[in-house]
């Protein structure tokens, strides 16, 4: 006979597999009633058959025939009476609440055995009450260790502090009682199965019903005349001459003399975001717990000085009252994580941010010597004369900004930011310029093919009459070139070298790099400098990238880098014109691209996708191409691009579209960077609301290159999200790529808009650069000087170890402590 542990296990599988990724597998359990029964059944063998199993077995009896929602709940309470069940039988004899409601002890039971000392960076599963199978769980949360839950503060609070009389409730409100247990009792209804238990409680002024659903459980939670605090939305119940009722309300048992350590209701409540498996409630408890034992642990990281200015509370204190708030009594503060205590942590993480980034740019400007450019001037004065067109004063002042970053012998690590079309290719190549002149190499690299195809157009076309010579480096050179290429980069020969990311990341030997260009369009910090200074090369660096962000931001994100600006685009530009289609209007939609057609212009019609490997949505992509050609536009040639081709085949498709022979370009967004047809004036954007705000300004940027009106058409699907709608409508208003970048992070969050593991920094657990951005500015400064004074943090060892645990390997070249 198989154990107790292994039989539970069979049982717990299935429901594991089927809730992973957000239920994900629901689909999978199919029929489980039979398969758990049998489980049961052996289990008899091996102990007592509780309660809380015999619920279990009855939760799956018809699961198939359970809506979805019901589904997900039945499996997560099911998991609940599991824990309950083996955790009952572990401690046989030790009380243990049950179901969705446990609780971790909060005071220490005389029976525990002496737990092992605790340290911030224990493993969270030793501390008391939590153990390997929670453990999994929290890790979902990105709990690891003690500091982890520490720092993982609740989203948001709810204010169940002030108490009512029972007497005089408001229906409707939501309410925060207390009273005495006068009854508890399942009752069943009419409807077979359904059972509710109810819990009545008085205050003397009247009483009221606490009502739970389903979860007869619950009554072994109460005994009479315990007091108890309940919170929720007040109702009247018909059945009991109109008494007021709580469905489902939080709850909270007070032992004698516990008033004081009220934790789930009767005061300022934290909501913690959690995971299938884990209550709000039991989050909650376990915090309460891991903050009493551990929570004064935490250091104070901060200079005396910084904590005197800012008069900063103790970060004890700070993580007490960010998770049991008794000081601030404004919810919107709290909500908004902007009380003392938020400020307070969010300000220690972005002074630690920054301090990193402090020291890895003076790790930069300090430790090595870049090349000083001396000769200036020649071939940009012979490439000017020949542009067909006035730079703007933005790219003016940008290439002043280069050069005399170019010319200092600190070496060049510098940021060029600017909106899609506004003309940051010729600056890369002003600077490449410079480098040639010098008699350097210059590298510019691209984070796609097509995008290196078209640098490479552009710069060998302006190059042609400099006598300057431009290689293009790319993946499909037959061996035979690539071997004469490589010869040439390894000599000097080949002076500007165009390719993707990869051509520095290969083992390529450049005889002499002097600048590197890298373009990043809207992505960020995928290529560090250190990727650069690790393969021995010392050349300046200059990043381009089109999305626009706060100044601050980019200083941030980009911390390292100085930082320039084109904030103008060149003249003649009119603004696309944007419109949201739905498909009830689709022929609307075509009968306008045709008039457009007619016109001459050209027409890019993208789709989302997921994945370049995702065959559906290629599948889509083909599929439309050839329904268009066939059913829509018999009379126009249509392309279709897509990111599976051979670079051959693209190369072809793209030079059609260019000369003009093809008339509408179907594409996945292999499209979205940097592509340059002026003639194009029409894009259609199928299911626009799988994009990003960012990526579809970017898009959207592939129009209106020329002299033409251009439109960029949403095509909205049959069933629209409000939420989707009024985004795409916020994009449909402006063409400011620095409205849509603010919009684009305030919807996204900073997380996911950076890309942060990307970028390399460190995550942000308390502090939010957007709504903090005042913190980050104070901290930003605070950081940079105190590197000034004491770069080594000789005089300031526990910075040094906050460094350390928040940075870890990600310094780069600088070693801290
Ligand atoms: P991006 O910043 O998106 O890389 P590009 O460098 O590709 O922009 O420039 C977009 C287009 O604008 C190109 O066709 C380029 O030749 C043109 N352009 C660049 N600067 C100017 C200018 N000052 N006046 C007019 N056209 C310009
Ligand atoms: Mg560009």
């Amino acid at each position: 006979m198989d154990d107790l542990k292994t039989i539970l296990n069979r049982i717990r599988k299935p429901l594991t597999f089927a809730s992973r990724d957000n239920f994900a597998h629901i689909k999978s359990l199919a029929d489980p009633g039979l398969f758990i029964k049998k489980q049961i059944d052996d289990l008899k063998h091996v102990t007592n058959v509780t309660d809380d199993l015999r619920e279990v077995e009855r939760l799956f009896s018809d699961f198939d025939r359970l809506a979805p929602e019901l589904k997900k709940e039945t499996i997560i309470k099911a998991s609940h009476l599991l824990d309950a069940f083996e955790n009952a039988h572990k401690q046989s004899g030790r009380q243990v609440s049950v179901s969705g409601q446990e609780t971790v002890p909060i005071r220490s039971s005389a029976e525990s055995p002496a737990p092992p000392a605790l340290k911030l960076d224990t493993p969270i599963q030793y501390c008391k009450g939590i153990g390997p199978k929670r453990a999994e769980l929290l890790k979902k949360l990105g709990i690891f260790t003690v500091e982890d839950a520490l720092y993982y503060l609740p989203w948001r609070y709810e204010d169940r502090g002030n108490l009512r009389k029972i007497g005089r409730l408001t229906y409707g409100s939501y309410e925060t009682v207390s009273g005495k247990v006068v009854s508890a009792e399942v009752a069943s209804t009419k409807r077979q199965r359904v059972k509710i238990f109810e819990l009545v409680i008085t205050d003397g002024s009247g009483m009221l019903v606490g009502s739970w659903f389903n979860q007869p459980f619950m009554k072994k939670a109460f005994k009479p005349d315990q007091k108890v605090i309940l919170s929720g939305i007040v109702k009247s119940n018909p059945y009991r001459s109109g008494l007021p009722q709580i469905d489902n309300p939080d709850y909270e048992i007070m032992e004698e003399d516990e008033a004081d350590s009220l934790i789930h209701t009767g005061r300022m409540v934290p909501i913690y975001r959690t995971t299938a498996g884990l209550s709000v409630r039991y989050l909650r408890s376990m915090m309460k717990t891991v903050l009493d034992s551990c929570g004064a642990m935490v250091p104070e990281a901060l200079p005396d000085q910084l904590v005197k200015k800012y008069s900063l509370m103790p970060p004890a204190e700070a993580l007490a009252e960010a998770h049991f708030p008794t000081t601030e009594k404004d919810i919107d503060m709290l909500n908004r994580g902007t009380s003392r205590a938020h400020r307070r942590l969010s300000f220690e993480e972005l002074f630690t941010l920054e301090l990193g980034l402090a020291l890895r740019k003076r790790g930069v400007t300090v430790e090595k010597k870049g090349i000083s450019f001396r000769n200036i001037g020649k071939l940009e004065s012979d490439l000017r004369k020949d542009l067909p067109f006035r730079l703007t004063g933005a790219q003016e002042r940008v290439i002043a900004e280069i050069k005399k970053d170019m010319i200092s012998d600190r070496p060049m690590n510098r940021l060029v930011q600017g909106d899609v079309g506004c003309g940051k290719t010729i600056v890369a190549m002003i600077a490449s310029l410079i480098a040639v002149e010098n008699g350097y190499q210059a590298c510019i690299m691209a984070p796609t093919e097509i995008l290196a195809e078209q640098h490479y157009k552009n710069i060998s076309a302006m190059a042609l009459l400099l006598g300057v010579t431009v290689r293009s480096l790319t993946g499909r050179l037959k061996k035979k070139d690539k071997d004469l290429l490589l010869s040439e980069i390894g000599s000097g020969a080949a002076q500007i070298v165009v390719g993707t990311h990869a051509l520095i990341e290969q083992n390529v030997k450049f005889h002499r790099l002097g600048l590197a260009v890298i373009d990043e369009q809207h992505r960020f910090g995928v290529m560090q400098r250190s990727t650069l200074t690790s393969k021995g090369y010392e050349p300046d660096v200059l990043v381009m990238t089109a999305t626009p962000i706060p100044r601050t931001l980019a200083l941030t994100v980009y911390g390292d880098l100085d930082v320039s600006v084109i904030d103008e685009m060149p003249p003649g530009r009119s603004p696309v014109a944007t419109k949201l289609y739905f498909e009830s209007r689709r022929g609307e939609a075509y009968r306008f691209i045709e008039s457009e057609l007619r016109k001459d212009r050209q027409v890019y019609v993208v789709y989302p996708l997921v994945e370049e490997t995702e065959k559906s949505d290629l599948k889509a992509a083909t599929e439309m191409a050839a329904h268009l050609q066939k059913d829509i536009f018999p009379n126009w040639k249509i392309g279709l691009l897509h990111g599976r081709m051979k670079g051959d085949e693209k190369e072809a498709v793209m030079a059609s579209f260019k000369s003009g022979a093809t008339h509408l370009l179907v594409s996945t967004t292999v499209i979205e960077v940097g592509v340059d047809v002026p003639n194009a004036a029409v894009m259609v954007i199928e299911h626009p609301e799988r994009f990003g705000l960012a990526q579809l300004h970017q898009l959207r940027g592939r129009v209106g290159r020329g002299e033409h009106q251009s439109y960029c058409i949403l095509m909205g699907p049959r069933m629209f999200a409000e939420e989707a709608r009024e985004r795409l409508n916020a994009f449909a208003r402006t063409n400011d790529g620095f409205r849509i970048a603010e919009e684009d992070l305030r919807l996204r969050g900073p997380g996911e808009f950076f890309g942060t593991r990307q970028s390399g920094l460190p995550d942000l657990r308390a502090a939010n650069i957007i709504r903090d951005v005042d913190l980050l500015e104070q901290a930003r400064t605070e950081a940079f000087n105190l590197v000034q004074e004491d770069p080594a943090l000789a005089q300031y060892p526990g910075l040094r170890e906050a460094l350390r645990r928040k940075w870890q390997g990600r310094l780069g070249l600088i070693n801290v402590g």
